[in-house]
C-alpha cells in the first residue's frame, strides 16, 4: 500500500507511539521528532521522542525538546518506552545501526517501524516507508505527511520545529536539494507561524566566543591536496580543550572548505580521545559522491554531497588514509567545477 493510506491505517486507533532521531541528532531529526510528536499527540497518540544520546546547546530551545528522553542517561526508562511501543518512528536516518548502543533494545520489540527519511540506501527494516534521496531534509519529508493527514492541525510550534531543520539541511535554503517545493513548504510554515529571522539567529548567532576562536583555528590550518581540488581540516584534541570544545561546536566548520573557488571536496577530521575514534564529515559539490566515498573508506555514508564516517586509527594515519583515498578516486572529481 502506498505511504500515506498505510499510516493513515494505522493510525486510526489511538497508538502508543516511539519516535527515534539518529545519534547526535541534528536539527533535521530533532524537529522532525517533535514536530510528529506535537502533531500525534493532538490527535490522541501517546508519544515519546528517545535520543540516542545529547545533542548541542544551540538546539536546546525547540518547542518540547525538554520533554526528549536520552537512552545514555535514562536506559531503564527508555527499554520500558520502548517495550510498550506499538509504533516506532524512526526520523532522519535509514539504518539501524546509525543509533548504535541503542540499536539492540529497538530491534528487540514488537512494534511496527515507520521510516520516513532521506539519506541514500535505506536498510529494510520498516513495514511502512517514506524514503526520497531527493528530498531537502526528513523535516520537508515530515510537512508533506503531516499536511497530507490534517494541514489545519499544523500549529506554530510544529512550523518553528519544520522550519529549523529544512534551513539546517539545506544550508539555508542553498544545497542543491532545495526544491520549488521546499520554498512552498517553507512559505507555508511561514504563515502557520514560523519567523525565519528569529530561528536563524537562534541556530547561527549563537556561537560562544571560543567556538569563533576554534573556528579561526581550524582555518588557519587548512590544508589543500596536491593536485586534485580538494580541501581538508583537522582537529585534535589538544585543540578542543584549548577552545572549550562542547558538543555540536565544531557543526559547519567543514562547509567553510567548498567556499574556496573551484573546491569540489571538503573533509575535517575531528578527534575523540574518549571515543578512541576520529570523527570524519565530507562536503562535496557536482559529480563527486561522498556517500559512495564515506562507504567505501571511512564505514560512513549519508548523501551525495554531504556525508559523515569515522577512522579508529590516529589523526596522522587517518590523513595518510584520506589522501591516498583521495588519490585513487580522482576519476570521480569534475574536470572542471
Ligand atoms: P555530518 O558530517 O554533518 O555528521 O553528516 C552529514 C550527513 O551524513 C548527515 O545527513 C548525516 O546524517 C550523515 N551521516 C553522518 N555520519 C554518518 C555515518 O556514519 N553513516 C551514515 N550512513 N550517514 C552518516
Ligand atoms: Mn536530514
Amino acid at each position: 500500500m502506498e505511504f500515506i493510506p498505510a499510516l493513515k491505517q494505522l493510525l486510526n486507533t489511538p497508538k502508543r507511539a516511539v519516535i527515534i532521531p539518529h545519534k547526535n541528532p541534528d536539527a533535521d531529526a530533532l524537529g522532525s521528532a517533535l514536530a510528529l510528536t506535537h502533531f500525534l499527540r493532538k490527535k490522541g497518540h501517546t508519544v515519546t521522542i528517545i535520543s540516542p544520546n545529547d545533542y548541542p546547546e544551540f538546539l536546546c530551545w525547540l518547542p518540547g525538546q525538554t520533554e526528549i528522553i536520552k537512552f545514555s542517561e535514562q536506559q531503564q526508562e527508555c527499554q520500558e518506552h520502548l517495550q510498550e511501543a506499538e509504533v516506532i518512528f524512526t526520523l532522519d536516518f535509514n539504518d539501524l545501526s546509525r543509533i548504535e548502543e541503542m540499536e539492540a533494545s529497538v530491534s528487540d520489540t514488537e512494534a511496527t517501524f515507520v521510516m520516513i527519511d532521506h539519506h541514500e540506501e535505506p536498510k529494510d527494516y520498516a513495514a511502512l516507508m517514506y524514503s526520497d534521496t531527493k528530498m531537502s531534509s526528513t523535516c520537508e519529508m515530515v510537512f508533506n505527511v503531516l499536511n497530507a493527514l490534517d494541514n489545519s492541525a499544523i500549529d506554530s510550534d510544529m512550523a518553528v520545529c519544520l522550519y529549523t531543520g529544512i534551513m539546517t539541511d539545506t544550508g539555508s535554503f542553498r544545497f542543491p536539494t532545495t526544491s520549488a517545493s521546499t520554498h512552498k513548504v517553507i512559505a507555508s510554515l511561514m504563515e502557520k507561524g514560523a519567523k525565519n529571522s528569529q530561528i536563524h539567529e537562534k541556530i547561527y548567532d549563537t556561537f560562544s566566543f571560543s567556538r569563533i576562536q576554534l573556528l579561526g583555528k581550524v582555518l588557519s590550518n587548512i590544508r589543500k591536496v596536491d593536485g586534485l581540488p580538494a580541501v581538508f581540516m583537522t582537529l585534535d584534541q589538544n585543540d578542543l580543550d584549548q577552545f572549550d570544545f562542547k558538543k555540536g561546536d565544531t557543526e559547519g566548520f567543514v562547509n567553510y572548505g567548498l567556499s574556496i573557488e573551484g573546491i569540489q571536496l571538503a573533509v575535517i577530521m575531528i578527534q575523540n580521545k574518549s571515543e578512541g575514534k576520529i570523527k570524519m564529515s565530507f562536503r562535496s559539490k557536482g559529480r563527486f559522491s561522498v556517500n559512495e566515498f564515506a562507504r567505501t573508506f571511512f564505514e560512513g555514508g549519508g548523501h551525495h554531497n554531504a556525508a559523515g564516517g569515522k577512522s579508529l586509527v590516529s589523526l596522522e594515519a587517518t590523513v595518510a588514509k584520506l589522501l591516498e583515498a583521495v588519490k585513487s578516486w580522482s576519476h570521480a572529481f569534475e574536470d572542471s567545477y
